[in-house]
């Protein structure tokens, strides 16, 4: 149990005690330096030094902070690392989660704000963060899984691993492929029923396979549930007729903020920020260091009506345990 989710780590034949326990210390140290958590973590720091001085963060943090602010930039701010606030009043993640006030919506609402992050950055990659107002907060829980997943994959390879399969709380990537050359078989729970068989199951290699959806985190309040992506325009949980949106791509940072970018923006819009990052008119020189931008990034949607549309490029890779899927 790391990051508030069971996290699972099979490196089959080539795993050794010492490669678990290294593994685990390196989610156990992100766990420790992003989680808003934990008081002492660099984003807690950051956060409480929020309107008052910029806080020196190491390389890593500077990364995901950089990362996030490019997908919120390249969403119009549907995904954005500065809805904390928001985060805080839902009581998401916490065990007294419930429905806010209009007040204290529209009073989270006025702080966030992703251009109000300011960095700056030195030769060895570490640099500084803040957050020009004060009571603005960054959560980084949209997109820490999914670089927690590449710098894992990044360790197997580094130490020689032929395959693994890394899963953090269904933020997975499989490495490598299976022992006789064939593809892993990954599925994605079934919104309506998430302990039943998987919706979808996709056959790969060598790639992430990120979900967001409504059944992950939620609580029911007077018949209605609410889960934790929020809409950052509306301060509510975002609605656009999707259960779940899923990213297939190469790096687990893109797919997490992607999946979680989609889910807000919804099928349409979503659809049609993957194509433009496709066809690779994302143009401008701050977007070129952003993972992902110039890989394949391919999505399935399975939406409140029960049917489920994907990404061209799946066709052949994805099956559907409801009828066939849509592809777009
Ligand atoms: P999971 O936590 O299951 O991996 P997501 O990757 O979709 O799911 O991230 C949801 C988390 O991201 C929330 O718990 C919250 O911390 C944060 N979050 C919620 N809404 C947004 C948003 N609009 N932009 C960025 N982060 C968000
Ligand atoms: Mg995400």
């Amino acid at each position: 149990m790391v990051m508030g989710t069971v996290c699972t780590i099979n490196a089959y034949s080539d795993g050794t005690a010492q490669l678990y326990d290294d593994l685990f210390a390196r989610l156990q140290k992100i766990e420790n330096d992003f989680s808003v958590n934990i008081s002492t973590s660099q984003v807690s720091a950051v956060n409480a030094a929020a309107g008052a001085r910029a806080v020196s963060v190491s390389p890593d943090v500077l990364y995901v902070v950089r990362t996030a602010l490019m997908y919120a930039k390249l969403t119009g701010g549907a995904f954005d690392p500065t809805v904390g606030p928001l985060v805080k009043i839902w009581g998401i993640n916490t065990d007294h989660a419930r429905v806010p006030s209009k007040d204290e919506i529209t009073r989270a609402l006025a702080l966030i704000n992703w251009r109000d992050v300011a960095v700056t950055e030195n030769p060895d990659g570490s640099g500084t963060v803040m957050l020009r107002r004060p009571g603005m907060s960054l959560d980084l829980g949209g997109i820490v899984k999914g670089y927690a997943a590449d710098e894992l994959t990044a360790m197997l390879k580094a130490r020689n691993v032929k395959r693994a399969v890394v899963d953090l709380g269904g933020n997975i990537y499989v490495y490598g492929t299976k022992k006789d050359g064939s593809p892993w078989k990954v599925g994605v729970k079934d919104p309506s029923a998430p302990d039943g068989d998987p919706a979808l199951v996709l056959s790969l290699s060598n790639s992430t396979v990120v979900t967001s959806g409504v059944y992950e985190r939620f609580f029911i309040q007077d018949g209605v549930r609410y889960h934790h992506i929020l809409d950052t325009k509306t301060g509510y949980p975002a609605r656009t007729g999707l259960l779940s949106s899923t990213i297939v791509c190469e790096s687990s940072i893109a797919a997490d903020a992607l999946s979680t970018s989609v889910f807000v923006l919804g099928e349409t819009n979503g659809m049609a920020l993957l194509k433009q990052i496709e066809d690779g008119r994302v143009q401008g020189a701050e977007f070129t260091q952003i993972p992902g931008l110039h890989a394949r990034v391919s999505a399935v949607f399975i939406s409140e009506n029960g049917s489920v549309s994907a990404s061209k490029s799946l066709e052949g890779i994805l099956t559907v345990k409801n009828g066939t899927p849509e592809f777009r």
